[in-house]
């Protein structure tokens, strides 16, 4: 089979406002298949609002914008390949965490044996195996944020959209996690994740530093943390809370 060597992400001048207020500004970046891929950047400078735009929950004023090789406006073909998961995944409260699990698994048609594979497989990963009879209602924050990771991965999807994924997990399991990201990136998939931590920031392959709508700087964690000017910067603002 032949390699696809486009960008799994290519935006070209992608420009979004609200209101006044330009949030994406004529963005121009290409994110390569294959890799864990940082997005950094301080509060404001158009992350979340990017990764929303690559998952269509909106559309950018101007410019282009595409998704595993096809505009970003084949909603119906991109959908079914990617995963996207914030910190509010949608997760029925009054279903079990296996019910939440065979409910995502359904939208994407996945049945029978491979579905319970596939369940299993992720309730390891993520640590709730013991936990599959409990209402997700009634988990724990970290154990919610869990789930939703799980039924984010149920349909193997090439693009993965994390926005803060460790965020009240433990070391044990982001460890975990980091090692799933990787090895997915290993089999040609690309994990996109918007971080504030400065250890994650350093896992990823590669870095795009976003400032006021703009791709400022993109490179290995190296490169970027080490730039002139920008290193120390990052570092300090990295170290807040
Ligand atoms: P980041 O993820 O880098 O912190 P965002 O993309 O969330 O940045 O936001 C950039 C700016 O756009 C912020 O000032 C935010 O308040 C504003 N913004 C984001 N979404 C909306 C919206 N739906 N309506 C109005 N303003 C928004």
């Amino acid at each position: 089979m032949a390699v696809d060597k486009s960008p799994a992400v290519s935006a070209r001048g992608a420009t979004k406002s609200f209101g006044q207020l330009r949030v994406l500004d004529g963005l121009d970046v290409d994110i390569p298949r294959g890799v864990t891929y940082c997005l950094l950047g301080p509060n404001g400078s158009g992350k979340t609002t990017f990764i929303r735009a690559i998952v269509r929950l909106l559309r950018l004023d101007s410019g282009e914008l595409r998704v595993l090789d096809r505009p970003v406006s084949d909603v119906e073909e991109i959908y079914s390949r990617i995963g996207y998961m914030t910190q509010h995944k949608a997760l029925y409260p009054d279903l079990t965490v296996e019910e939440n699990m065979q409910f995502y698994s359904g939208l994407y048609g996945i049945k029978g044996q491979d579905r319970e594979d596939r369940i299993e497989e992720l309730l390891r990963m993520v640590d709730l195996s013991e936990h599959r009879k409990r209402l997700a209602g009634a988990l724990s924050g970290g154990m919610y944020q869990r789930l939703s990771l799980a039924c984010t991965l149920v349909h193997r999807p090439e693009l993965l959209l994390l926005d803060e994924p460790t965020v009240g997990i433990d070391p044990r399991l982001r460890k975990t996690f980091w090692e799933y990201f990787q090895s997915m990136a290993e089999a040609g998939k690309t994990v996109i994740i918007t971080t504030h931590l400065m250890d994650e920031a350093e896992r990823c392959q590669m870095v795009g530093y976003m400032r006021a709508g703009r791709m400022a700087a993109q490179g290995s964690p190296e490169e970027i943390l080490n730039q002139a000017g920008l290193g120390p910067r990052l570092r300090l603002w990295l170290a807040q809370p």
